[in-house]
């Protein structure tokens, strides 16, 4: 069975794109690598959320390092971006560009990402950028389509996981609370 690393941003999008990639006849396991999320509590709280989904479905997922510092210096001039654009961009291209590293080191057939469940994201932008990334490992996929995003909804209610309420990062926080 070829197997896929996947990029879970958190527990409330992570359970539909397993379960698709399941069906799709791949092997899954899950890396939370978010150095996007602010504050640290919020942090805890999605990387608690993943753990229960992956229990539950019964994959291994392991959590890469919270490079907090770093992710602040590569958006740096791009504090006002709104949310969708050049910010996310640099966003999406260093969480896909540190799991295609690990996907390649670990012997990983394929990796992936759960970031197109979200209605709020730009599907083919983020396609774009995995496959910019590592265009013989990256596997696309837009978990929006057959309603993904309700069916991961749907899981999250069921499970009582952790909802958030903005996207992640402390720019996206500051204009939710505007
Ligand atoms: S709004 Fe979301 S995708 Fe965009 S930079 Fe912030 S955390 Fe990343």
């Amino acid at each position: 069975m070829r197997n896929v690393l996947l990029h879970i941003c958190c527990g409330v999008c992570a359970s539909w794109p397993i379960e698709k990639i399941q069906e799709d006849g791949y092997g899954v396991q899950g890396i939370f690598y978010n150095p996007n999320i602010h504050p640290q509590e919020e942090y805890e709280k999605r990387l608690e959320a993943t753990r229960d989904v992956t229990d539950t479905l019964g994959i291994k997922r392991i959590a890469g390092p919270y490079d907090r510092e770093e992710w602040l210096v590569k958006v740096k001039g791009l504090e006002n971006e709104p949310e969708g654009g050049g910010r996310c961009l640099v966003c999406f291209r260093m969480r896909l560009e540190y799991v295609s590293r690990k996907a390649v080191e670990w012997g990983f057939d394929y990796f992936a990402t759960t970031l197109s469940v979200s209605p709020h994201k730009d599907t083919a932008k983020i396609n774009e950028i995995g496959a910019s990334v590592n265009p013989d490992k990256f596997l696309a996929y837009d978990f929006k389509k057959m309603d993904g995003f309700k069916k991961a909804m749907h899981f999250s209610k069921q499970y009582n996981l952790f909802r958030q309420n903005y996207c992640g990062c402390i720019f996206s926080l500051k204009r939710e609370k505007k």
